[in-house]
């Protein structure tokens, strides 16, 4: 297979598209957050998430992971502060995802902003929520407009009546994707446990400590996962610990006091800044797949001083499984995959040892070192794989490589149904589904191969809606309308013309 180039979108073209929505303004955003004290979070948040060659993904508000992070902790107050739209549409995001938790929220108006009084507020709101009875930590969120009016959460104090105060900054202009913001909540939540284990004595796990040293596992997966690894794990002695973002403040120091790190999904940079502060040793790749599990066993095996012996019987016991596991449920056709969960390549490596031809795969995410031993995987396979991708190339890659199935985002999806070609969306019928060792491998024929074999309703539709007209023309007609390009180049004319008078007219 040749490599294929992808076409970079510029920056401008892409704003051009997304001019009124909530990313607009985004420079502007920066200098004020940056005049008003934010300097060195947003300077923290360049390096730990790269942008480019196009800055901002096309995804849900990325404060959406910090929430969902928080919501999903027991013992855990969440409160944003932010514009009541941004709230609003947080909310609903989240309870559509299940929270059945409520979401604090401290409003503020203009005058409340610039005086200050906003300030004022949300102290006041997390004095009131701190009960040690209730909760272990409080969050507390600033989205796009406090961070940049400088509302200074840091000011806040740590604890209250000892419960841990948590505010962080979760800017849309800051922090390019939902997942990334995974990784700021949880990066500030270890910062802090690493502290306090630093301190002194620190409450144990809730089944007690391990009898074994573990592994902590970074990125949030399927249920099954964690047991699955767990079980590749134990012929080396081994055992599989918690999963960051934890779902308990407890889990934190279970996590940081770790024999090693599994960067499974490889954009927690946060996260694994307090590892290595922590002196904790950190993979990346996954056990994915034959040669992805064989090269992380040995990886983690030597990671943790584990005799070459029993890498080798965890080796022996699990790759035929997984081998006989691929082979059994072979997958067939072309595939192009995109999403902004983090884990694209490792899905990409799992789909092509099962048969797939995978020409591109599309990550929101940036490139790290964490993700390295996957992309070169996939490039020797001659894949085109694109960090921080954005839709207008994943929407490319899908016409030049014309798949029989797209896995990818909404947008994705959409585009290729009204194409006939079958599609699937990434983050509902691809992550919830095992992906680890074992358990992993096949599973995901059933849901590819049955999606692949729906061509021919796709083309039913395709044809049933064909002649509907698009754009202008769309609809049913007695007679097509007719495009008035001039017309429209007449009002956009006279609409600038009317802009610049008035314009004018605020200098004069
Ligand atoms: S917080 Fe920022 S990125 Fe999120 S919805 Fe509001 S304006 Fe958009």
């Amino acid at each position: 297979m040749t490599h294929q180039i992808i076409p970079i979108v510029n920056q401008s073209q892409v704003e051009a598209g997304d001019g009124l929505g909530c990313h607009a303004g985004a420079q502007t955003m920066i200098a004020a957050a940056k005049a008003a004290n934010k300097s060195e979070v947003l300077h923290q948040y360049a390096l730990d998430y790269p942008k480019g060659p196009h800055d901002q993904p096309q995804s849900m508000c990325p404060a959406f992971g910090s929430l969902r992070v928080g919501l999903r902790m027991r013992r855990t107050s969440t409160i944003l502060s932010g514009s009541a739209c941004c709230v609003y549409g947080l909310t609903f995001t989240s309870h559509f995802y299940g929270a059945r938790r409520s979401v604090g929220y401290v409003p503020f108006n203009s005058e409340s902003l610039v005086t200050g009084k906003l300030f004022e507020d949300i102290r006041e709101a997390v004095h009131q929520e701190a009960n040690p009875e209730k909760y272990d930590a409080i969050v507390i969120i600033n989205l796009c407009v406090p961070t940049a009016s400088g509302v200074p959460l840091q000011l806040l104090p740590k604890e209250i009546n000892g419960v841990r105060i948590i505010g962080i900054d979760v800017p849309g202009f800051g922090v390019p994707t939902h997942a990334e913001a995974k990784d700021v909540l949880a990066g500030a939540m270890l910062k802090y446990a690493r502290s306090e284990a630093s301190a002194g004595p620190v409450t144990a796990p809730r089944q007690g400590v391990s009898d074994k040293p573990t592994i902590t596992l970074l990125g949030e997966m399927f249920p099954v996962d964690p047991v699955g690894i767990g079980m590749l794990l134990e012929p080396m002695g081994l055992a599989a610990g918690p999963v960051v973002p934890t779902r308990e403040w407890r889990e934190l120091y279970q996590a940081l006091d770790c024999a090693a790190v599994a960067a499974i999904h490889p954009f927690y940079t946060a996260s694994i800044r307090e590892f290595e502060a922590a002196g904790r040793q950190v993979i990346g790749s996954a056990p994915i797949g034959y040669e992805g599990t064989a090269a992380w066993l040995a990886q983690i095996g030597a990671a943790c001083n584990v005799n070459s012996d029993l890498i080798a019987a965890a080796q022996n016991k699990f790759l035929p499984m997984i081998r006989s596991a691929l082979a059994a449920k072979p997958i067939k056709g072309r595939v192009t995959l995109s999403g902004y969960e983090g884990s694209e390549l490792l899905v990409a490596r799992l789909l092509i040892e099962s048969g797939a031809q995978v020409h591109y795969v599309g990550t929101a995410c940036p490139k790290t070192i964490w993700s390295q031993p996957d992309r070169e995987w996939l490039e020797s396979k001659g894949v085109h794989v694109q960090y921080r991708a954005s839709l207008e190339q994943d929407l490319a890659a899908v016409a030049e490589f014309k798949p029989d199935l797209a896995i990818g985002t909404t947008p994705v999806v959409q585009k290729a149904k009204q194409l006939g070609i079958p599609a699937l969306y990434f983050t509902n019928l691809i992550s919830a589904r095992p992906l680890m060792g074992a358990a992993g491998a096949g599973s995901l024929a059933q849901v590819i191969n049955g999606a692949i074999a729906n061509q021919e309703r796709f083309s039913t539709m395709r044809d049933f809606f064909e002649g509907v007209g698009s754009g202008y023309a769309s609809g049913v007609w007695d007679e097509i309308p007719q495009d008035r390009p001039d017309f429209k180049a007449d009002v956009k004319r006279r609409l600038d013309k009317a802009q610049k008078k008035r314009k004018a007219e605020e200098i004069g």
